[in-house]
């Protein structure tokens, strides 16, 4: 039986443990210091305590007129004795019978209660008429309503969307404490490849995995370092990954780790460093190398498009995750039911590629066509992984099945 092709499931490693081991083995950079417009998207490594009052004085919430609540109601007839603009100095207090008009996000003056908004009053010859009795505190924002000063307002671990960063400005905070981008080199191996505008020579095909897995890595607010072809050559391959490691903090290779005659990925990468190679019971995406060369973490992909995009979804994205201090570490994911029948390979974890739809309550998945590893155009259809458990050699239409999505649904 020298050309079986029945998988011993002995071989294989469970993609669970797999993805564990490779979890354990990445930790949070160590903080930088970043100003406001690079956190964005960042995970905070600090926690930030509010330096002042937000706001820091009470303000007016209204374009309109302060006055003395207590002394005055409907009807009442005031004298408007100064004006104050955001931004002013200049104070004016109202007296006994007299109102100020007042901006919105002006200071409140000292002796004034309340602000009167201007559609609730009738002015004519330097006075006002209110047309309603004003509470003590109306339209009046107090200071460190948004915040007491010295309160927590973020906690280290905390990823900085558009609502941290713009709350870290309001408390004149120009740079915090973050877990830095990732900076992960992708490099393409195989003789057969050539550039992208490159005409093809027989048996050519243009390269397109470091492309697809650097822009992956700028989807998960990495920074992506595209790598020149690397021949299928120890000693080109060797000199690949040593310039790709000499500034990367993370290596994703892909081709090479299957078991071809011109498989030396593997092999060179084992030699450069603590990597090894694992048969994942994954489906696509089976023969993977992970390690560490002189500390940086080493993901080597098979080769493949979609084997190797699926395995960047997977395996590296979590670790890039968990790198930039995400402790939310996976794709969100819906329960859909499957539209179609379906197989799955023995002993395997598979990822199909489905779109979803949705359904009267729920989400229906079908799948983007042929499956096959090679076939790209089955990622570029997706909405999302449809999960099929190892323990299912097939699925029925109506059957509920777990879908990472790739997109947002809609
Ligand atoms: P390998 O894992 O090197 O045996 O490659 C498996 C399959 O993926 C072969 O058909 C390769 O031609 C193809 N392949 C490998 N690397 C790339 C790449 N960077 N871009 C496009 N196809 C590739
Ligand atoms: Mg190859």
């Amino acid at each position: 039986m020298a050309h079986r092709h029945h998988i011993d499931p002995d071989e294989l490693t469970a993609l669970a443990d797999h993805r564990r081991q490779i979890l354990s083995a990445v930790a949070p950079l160590p903080p930088v210091s970043a100003s406001l417009l690079e956190a964005r998207s960042l995970v905070l490594a600090q926690d930030v305590a509010a330096p002042g009052d937000i706001p820091p004085f009470a303000n007016s919430a209204m374009d309109g007129f302060a006055v003395r609540a207590a002394e005055v109601g409907e009807g009442s007839r005031l004298r408007v004795v100064g004006e104050i603009a955001a931004g002013s100095p200049d104070l004016p207090s109202p007296g006994a019978g007299e109102a100020v008009r007042i901006m919105t996000g002006a200071p409140m003056p000292a002796g004034a209660t309340a602000v009167v908004p201007v559609e609730l009053v009738t002015e004519s010859d330097g006075e006002v008429v209110l047309d309603t009795s004003p509470e003590v505190g109306d339209n009046i924002r107090a200071s460190g309503e948004s915040a007491r000063r010295g309160e927590v307002v973020l906690t280290a671990g905390r990823p900085l969307g558009p609502a941290e960063i713009g709350m870290l400005a309001a408390m004149g905070i120009p740079r915090v404490e973050v877990h830095p981008r990732v900076r992960v080199a992708t490099l393409a191996t195989g003789d057969e490849l050539v550039e992208p505008g490159t005409p093809l020579m027989p048996g050519q095909i243009h390269e397109s995995n470091s492309y697809a897995l650097a822009a992956q890595v700028a989807e998960v607010g990495a920074v992506a370092f595209r790598q020149q072809i690397a021949r299928d050559d120890r000693a080109a391959l060797r000199k690949a990954f040593t310039d790709a490691l000499a500034t990367a903090d993370v290596l994703v290779t892909s081709g090479g780790v299957s078991a071809g005659r011109y498989d030396l990925s593997k092999q060179v990468l084992a030699e450069l460093g603590d990597v090894t190679f694992a048969k994942v019971a994954m489906q696509p995406g089976m023969p993977q190398a992970f390690g560490s060369i002189d500390g940086v973490p080493v993901f080597g992909l098979p080769g493949n498009p979609v084997s190797a995009a699926v395995s960047f979804e997977v395996l590296v994205r979590p670790a890039i995750r968990r790198m930039q201090g995400r402790t939310d570490l996976n794709r969100p994911r819906v329960t859909a039911r499957l539209a179609e029948d379906v197989r799955s390979p023995e002993h395997k974890v598979s990822f199909l590629r489905v779109t979803l739809e949705r359904g009267d309550d729920d989400w229906l998945a079908t799948t983007t066509g042929a499956q096959g590893s090679g076939i790209l155009r089955s990622m570029v259809l997706a909405d999302g992984l449809a999960e099929i458990p190892a323990d299912r050699t097939s699925m029925a239409a109506g059957e509920p099945v777990v879908v990472h999505l790739l997109v947002d649904p809609t």
